[in-house]
């Protein structure tokens, strides 16, 4: 089995390092061969080329830019990485909500012009005894839930299936996320990108979320109304936002989210982390032997 490490890895990682893990893991990897003459491709975004290889394994586990339906027609699999940003993501979500309650942005700000000023008195909080809502409870959303559960924080969760997850006191299904989100401080997005999900978040769930509550999101840009998003934030709906998804990406210069004081913008990064390249090679390591001996692969798209 030979496996191409395309190109588009790159923002994410060097395709070399990828490489050398799956060499060292025994798998015979390279950055330099055609898709057609490899067995697998591991790639961060589609081109068509991909087409033409019998695996495509996408380092991310949002695949809502491939072109599923062609690939299905193509009779190619297709495996995603789903499971490895548990950690990474819970992590950010955890600075996400501890800036804010912290008021460290402000004191970043302040500091750019050596400012030692305090934030007003009612404006800083604690996250213990606070409640968060987290929108989807897989793996991500279950490293978000048992972190922000462990300092303190009552999380409740939305989920198609109503069954508690570890980290979380209640659980309400899709039906119910107008109840959910009324009274909580955080509201956290970590579902795919998907026709139920897109706009999601729309001017409805925003008149329905408390005055002092952030919006999270970690998923996709889409999945929230980004026009209504600026007019909540304008008018005072909701207090701010951490926005690590957005639409589009880059989030152009014009933008009216940049300006806010109460807005964290960070550029598609929650789940970067420097041995991002392992956990994937780790899945690619299982999926090549699974493939190699006739076995279905784990995280199988189609
Ligand atoms: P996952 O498949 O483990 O979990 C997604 C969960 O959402 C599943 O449990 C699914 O049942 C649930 N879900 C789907 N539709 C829903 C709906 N309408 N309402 C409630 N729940 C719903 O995927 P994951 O690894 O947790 O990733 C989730 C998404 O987050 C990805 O698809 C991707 O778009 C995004 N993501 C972003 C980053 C980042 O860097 N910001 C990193 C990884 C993933």
């Amino acid at each position: 089995m030979r496996l191409l490490v395309h190109d588009s890895v790159s923002p994410v990682f060097a395709p070399a390092l990828l490489v050398d893990y799956l060499t060292s893991e025994g798998v015979d990897a390279t950055t330099d061969c055609h898709p057609t003459d490899a067995d697998g491709v591991v790639a961060f975004a589609h081109d068509d080329a991909l087409l033409d290889a019998p695996w495509v394994h996408a380092i991310t586990a949002g695949y809502d830019d491939y072109p599923v339906e062609e690939y299905h027609e193509a009779g190619l699999t297709f495996t995603n990485s789903t499971g490895i940003h548990g950690t990474s993501v819970g992590e950010s979500v955890v600075g996400h909500c501890l800036t804010f309650a912290r008021r460290l942005h402000r004191y970043r700000d302040r500091q750019h012009d050596r400012q030692w000023e305090h934030e007003p008195y009612e404006a800083a909080f604690t996250l213990s005894g606070e409640r968060a809502c987290v929108v989807g409870l897989g793996t991500l959303g279950q490293g978000v839930a048992v972190r922000l559960d462990a300092l303190g924080m009552d999380v409740v969760g939305v989920r198609r299936t109503p069954a508690l997850v570890p980290g979380v006191s209640e659980v309400v299904t899709p039906d119910d996320l107008h109840d959910a989100v009324s009274d909580a401080r955080f509201v956290v997005l970590t579902v795919p990108l998907t026709d139920e999900t897109t706009g999601l978040v729309d001017a409805g769930v925003f008149a329905t979320m408390r005055e002092d509550a952030y919006l999270v999101n970690v998923a996709r840009g889409e999945v929230v109304d980004q026009d209504a998003l600026v007019t909540a934030l304008e008018s005072g709906a909701i207090a701010g936002a951490a926005l690590d998804a957005l639409d589009p990406e880059p989030l152009p210069a014009e933008s009216p989210l940049w300006g806010f004081e109460e807005v964290l913008i960070t550029p598609h990064c929650a789940a970067l982390t420097n041995d991002y390249h392992e956990a994937v090679g780790d899945l690619v390591v299982t999926n090549a032997r699974r493939i190699g001996r006739g076995a279905d692969p784990v995280n199988r798209v189609v």
